[in-house]
């Protein structure tokens, strides 16, 4: 069973397994996970076909938690593994002995919630504190803080302003002079946004994307109140080899971190042969399995919907209390 812990404002059911399909797989148990909903829903396996086994793989519809606030995309299901779970620290996860599997999973993502979530979610002021240019500069007053990176153009600011729900907020972050910082936000008086440079600009010139690299490396080494890195991926585009280097580099150094995929509203396949968000998604998780013990927490976002936008924050609220009782 996933051992459930109650929280205030959660929902959550129980839903029975029925057997569904008999594959090879490498686990017993998929989780069906509805990233979407549309009227016909579509399967992505996340799990190749493994060694031959007798065992049946129980597909389950999991509950999750939803929220209200998004507008409700077409709907795709996506298989997860256990495995594949993010299962965060002092939540226990097994599997079901009695046929019922209920868990409480953010809608759109691998992450399991857990007692910690809930407290603190909704955001209620937010302010730029300052830009600094190193480390040592940022603020010292050790509230915790999550940093957002990604590729430039892959949507941080819109991310930025929808979390905070503000139209302009992070264009403080994009004036002439502090996109090269570490730029912070205090939200709600308790803890920090902080917008890091967006990597990959081709037009920076090389000196300055190295500086870039340098100076959000020694932030993400040493940082102590850094929580988690989100790390922004475009998933209307196929994976691209410097977002793979980013997500091996934090994984390689054990760096917190949690992916969030963007645009997961641009749902037109390309004549090029364009993939679907979810195929980029598991193309993407599937490429930098092998840089992480553990599956890393993912959610897919869009802020033209708003789609994920409450997940993330029940995300980080989770993240965040549990930090602050350790
Ligand atoms: P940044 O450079 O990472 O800060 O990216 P921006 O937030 O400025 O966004 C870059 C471009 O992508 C803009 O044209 C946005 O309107 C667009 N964009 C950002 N987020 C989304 C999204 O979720 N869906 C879609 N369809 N477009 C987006």
């Amino acid at each position: 069973m996933f051992i459930i812990h109650q929280l205030p404002r959660l929902q959550f059911l129980h839903m029975p397994i029925s057997p569904l399909t008999i594959r090879k797989p490498k686990k017993l148990y998929l989780i069906t996970s509805t990233l979407l909903s549309n009227p016909n829903p579509v399967s992505i396996p996340t799990s190749e076909p493994g060694p031959a086994s007798n065992s049946v793989t129980l597909t389950t519809s999991l509950s999750h938690f939803s929220t209200s606030s998004s507008q409700s995309p077409p709907q795709e299901n996506i298989q997860l593994s256990l495995e594949k779970l993010f299962v965060p620290p002092e939540t226990e996860v097994s599997l079901p002995e009695n046929g019922v599997l209920s868990a409480r999973i953010l809608r759109g993502s691998n992450i399991v919630l857990s007692k910690y979530a809930g407290g603190g979610a909704e955001v209620v002021n937010a302010e730029f504190v300052k830009s600094s240019v190193t480390t040592e500069d940022c603020p010292s007053d050790g509230l915790p803080e999550f940093a957002l990176v990604g590729r430039s153009n892959v949507g941080k600011s819109s991310l930025l302003n929808s979390l905070v729900r503000r139209k302009r907020l992070a264009l403080t972050s994009k004036k002439p002079g502090k996109t090269q910082c570490i730029n912070h936000f205090r939200i709600n008086d308790s803890w920090y946004l902080v917008d890091l440079p967006g990597y990959g600009y081709a037009a920076a010139p090389h000196e300055v994307r190295i500086d870039w690299h340098k100076f959000t490396k020694d932030y993400f080494l040493n940082r102590p109140t850094l929580v988690s890195v989100f790390l922004l991926v475009d998933a209307s585009i196929p994976a691209k080899k410097i977002d793979l280097e980013y997500a091996s580099w934090l994984g390689q150094n054990q760096i917190p971190m949690t992916l969030i995929f963007t645009k997961c509203d641009k749902r037109k396949k390309r004549k090029n042969g364009g993939k679907r968000p979810e195929e980029n998604v598991q193309d993407f998780l599937e490429l930098i399995r092998d840089f992480f013990k553990t599956a890393p927490p993912w959610i897919m976002t869009s802020s033209v919907t708003n789609q994920g936008r409450d997940e993330i924050l029940l995300h980080m609220s989770q993240l965040r209390n549990y930090w602050l009782k350790h």
